[in-house]
Order: C-alpha cells, then structure tokens, then sequence
C-alpha cells in the first residue's frame, strides 16, 4: 500500500517512510491511497477474537508492504500485553444502549497509549532494518508526551525531546513524563506557553539544518500510524455488541480529530456505523462547522477538558480530502482561504456529504459536571471530564434509541482531578502500577524560550 499527501503535491511514499516523516514535503497530511475493504462475513468472523489478534488482522493490510505477518504480530502481542485491563478495551454499560469504551487501561492512562506504544515499536522495527536512527521531537500540554516517553523509552533508536510548557502542566501530568528514564528520554520545560513550545517544533521541522543531516520524526496524530492504531477499537467494540449484524454509533471526546476520523475510516473499510458523534468543549471549531458549515478561528478557551483544547484541529484535513474527492488543490485552496480568512465555510454540497455520517454537540464545564455527577449517582460510574463531554453529546445527537450508542472514555478520571471535585465526587486513587508517582526522582531541564537555545541543548545531547 501506497500513502499519498492531502495536498496532491508531494511524492507518495511507503509505510515505513510515512512513519518516520513528519508532514508531507507540500505541507500535506498522508494517508492511504486505498483502504482494505472487509466483508460482513469475515467481520463476523472477529467475534472471538482478542484485541491483539484482532489488531494484526486489521492492521496487516496497511504495512505488509514493509512489515512482515510475524513482525507485526509480535509487535501488536507486547504493545496490548502490557495494559492492565484483560479485555484491553472493556465495554462498560451504563444503561440501555448506552456503553462507555474504556481506552484508559494502558500505562499512561489515556487512549493515547493504543497508538504510540504500537508506534515506539514499529520506528524501532524499522530504524534497525534501515541502520538509521531518528530524532523526535514533540510538544505537549499534558497526555501525548506522557504516551509518546512511554511508547519509546526502551528504544535504541530514537532519541526523544518533549518540551512542554514550564508550571503550565498538572503535576500528575508533568510527573508522568519527568519520572521516565531512560537514556534516550529528554524533558524539556520551557518558560513560555504550549503554543511557543508548539512553534518551537514546528520550525525546527521545517528547518532540520541544525542537526546536520540527522532526521526530525514527529508522534503527533499528524503520524499517519497513530490513526491506523485506532481503527481497531472501533471494530472491536462494534463486533462485540452484535455487529456487523447489528449497526452500532459512536460519540468521540473530539480535539484534533485523529480519534473520531479512525472510526470514520472503519466504516469505510466495511464497518456497519449509523452515526459518528463529534463531541467538543467550547473550543468548539468542529462543532460549528458541523452543524452549521461555519468555520472561524476563535481565541483558545482553557477548560476542565485540556486534552481538547484546540483552535484548529489538524486530522480534520483528512476527512476535507475526501469531501473534495480526493482533490490536492481544490483542498489546498480552501485551507489556504481559511487560513487567511477569506472563506469561513465549506462548499455546501461537501458539507452535506459529511452530513450523512457525522453530528456533533458543544458542552460547557458547566454541564461536563453535571453529566460526572449524574452518571455516578445514576449508574455508580465515575467519568473523566474528556469522556463526559461524548456520554452528554451521544445522548444529545442520538437518532436511532434502538443502536446501541458508545462514548470512547478516554481518559481515567484520576488524571483530572479538578472536573471530578467540582462535580462533588470523590478524588479516585492512583491505579497501583502509579501510585508512588508522586515520590518518584524526576528529571527535567528548564530553558529559555529561544529557538537556538532549544536547538542548542538538542545537539548537545546527541
Ligand atoms: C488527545 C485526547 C483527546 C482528543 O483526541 P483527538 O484525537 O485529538 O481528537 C480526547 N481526550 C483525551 C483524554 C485525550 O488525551
């Protein structure tokens, strides 16, 4: 399988190639130039699957090219082994036709880990075949630098620089990241704001010249392998509720969109799912241009749902690329509009179109802890504020009452503590393989906010 840029201007390129590239050279995102396609029957087939088994069979199609059947299955059997909950991703029932997803069983307790302890190994496996090694670099506000440090702390290959910003994380969050230590793991605090950690990144990937000819590779949801990673789930929760016989719907916490826009392309690949629900704070971006095709820019808003504080959300590329029918310029022209401010919409047909699949709904903190503390006093369970925000919006959006309806829950609540005290419940623990975080030596350096000095410790450190 080939990959190809959003943008139509960039060469297309292998998995491997993609893996361990940032974004395409036209500034484009990748992604394949087919998806498989599996029938009823052999979806029907998964039902007894394991998630790592079912994870090789949904996975294999897109990396067979560069990764072999036994690579990959060795691969899928350590990453999913090594969370902590047997199902892997159990379903919970809240009430009738209302489930909830738990993502939040892997070592640093959000969704995030599906995807990048799978990607730790997979750059790895290819570094070592290659004889190359790669420089990563990432910025953070909280749960991808923590997933990110976990998925490649045992690398050989990688050596990896997060920066995020100083006294601007939980301490559970920074904690999460300063108390890993292996060798190739580099903290970095910058005393500045995300966005100046963000636009540090940014420019160091479009100029790499400082490594001197080193390779800058990148593990945000830009990664075109995060978003396969993800497909899995939604297969896996939809077989177990009765599908492919059964259509199921899925309401998405939604920040970058990297997570809803995999289950759009499980449908695509074969998957029965009557709606997908965007689920958003009051960065709501993708809400508006949801439900009312209007796209602007607002200022970022800091609520009780971090994870999902966003202006933009990048994945969102994406899904334009196939409402412009796989069009680069037509979608390199409308990105460029919207960029600069002279289009704030989609063309109305294109809009209609994800229309079909997609609904989305707006939740302020306000009503997130409502829905935290009604949900526990109701159904005696305890969400995280991200995951509350997709219960409320899959109730609101919800048109078939008779297709079972599943918010992703992904994060545990004990990585958002504030949301659960507001909605007068009780502070939960740290899961045991946690609970001394907060004695465990950290390591982090703090510097300036400048571009070369950043740099400068980079190299120094290679
Ligand atoms: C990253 C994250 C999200 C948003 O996922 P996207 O793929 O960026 O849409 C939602 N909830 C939590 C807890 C997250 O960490």
């Amino acid at each position: 399988m080939r990959y190809i840029s959003t943008r139509g201007q960039a060469p297309s390129l292998s998995f491997e190639d993609v893996l361990l590239t940032g974004l395409a050279s036209d500034g484009g995102l990748y992604v394949p130039e087919t998806l498989p396609q599996f029938s009823q029957e052999e979806i029907a087939s998964w039902a007894k699957l394991n998630y790592a088994d079912l994870a090789h069979k949904i996975l294999l199609p897109f990396v067979e090219a560069d990764v072999s059947s036994s690579e990959l299955k060795t691969m899928v059997d350590e990453t999913y082994a090594g969370f902590n909950h047997k199902a892997v991703a159990p379903l919970v029932q809240l009430d009738k036709n209302e489930w909830v997803l738990e993502l939040f069983h892997g070592p640093t307790l959000a969704f995030k880990d599906f995807a990048l302890q799978l990607l730790g190994r997979l750059m790895d496996n290819a570094l070592i075949k290659r004889d190359k090694h790669l420089v990563i670099m990432g910025a953070t506000s909280g749960d991808t630098g923590s997933a990110a440090i976990e998925g490649c702390k045992h690398s050989k290959r990688v050596q990896m620089f997060i920066l995020h910003p100083h006294e601007r994380v939980s301490e559970v969050q920074r904690r999460q990241m300063t108390t890993l230590m292996g060798d190739n793991i580099h903290n970095i605090a910058v005393r500045g704001n995300f966005d100046d950690c963000q636009q540090m990144v940014k420019q160091s990937f479009a100029d790499q010249s400082f490594l001197n000819g080193g390779q800058l590779g990148a593990v945000n949801s830009i990664n075109w392998a995060r978003i396969m990673a993800q497909i899995v789930y939604y297969f896996y929760a939809a077989v177990a509720l009765g599908g492919p016989h059964r259509p199921v719907s899925f309401s998405v916490p939604t920040g970058n969109f990297g997570d809803i826009y995999a289950g759009y392309l499980a449908q695509k690949m074969g998957l029965p799912i009557k709606q997908l629900i965007v689920a958003t704070n009051e960065n709501d971006i993708l809400h508006r241009c949801i439900s009312a095709n209007q796209y602007q820019k607002h200022g970022l808003v800091q609520t009780l749902s971090p994870s999902m504080d966003i202006m933009v959300s990048s994945n969102f590329e994406r899904l334009l690329f196939d409402l412009y029918d796989r069009d680069g310029a037509a979608l390199s022209e409308l990105l460029e509009g919207l960029s600069n401010g002279t289009a704030d919409s989609l063309e109305p047909q294109r809009w209609q179109k994800a229309r079909e699949l997609f609904s989305s709904h707006r939740v302020d903190d306000h009503t997130t802890c409502d829905v935290i503390s009604q949900v526990a006093s109701q159904h005696n369970y305890l969400l995280d504020p991200h995951s509350a925000i997709g219960v409320e919006a899959g109730r609101v959006c919800n048109q078939h009452p008779e297709v079972p309806m599943v918010t992703l829950a992904t994060a545990h609540p004990v990585k958002f503590p504030e949301a659960v005290i507001k909605a007068g419940q009780v502070e939960p623990q740290l899961p045991s393989h946690l609970s001394d975080l907060l004695e465990r030596p950290e390591r982090c350096d703090v510097l300036d906010n400048d571009l070369s000095i950043v740099q400068h410790y980079i190299t120094s450190k290679l």
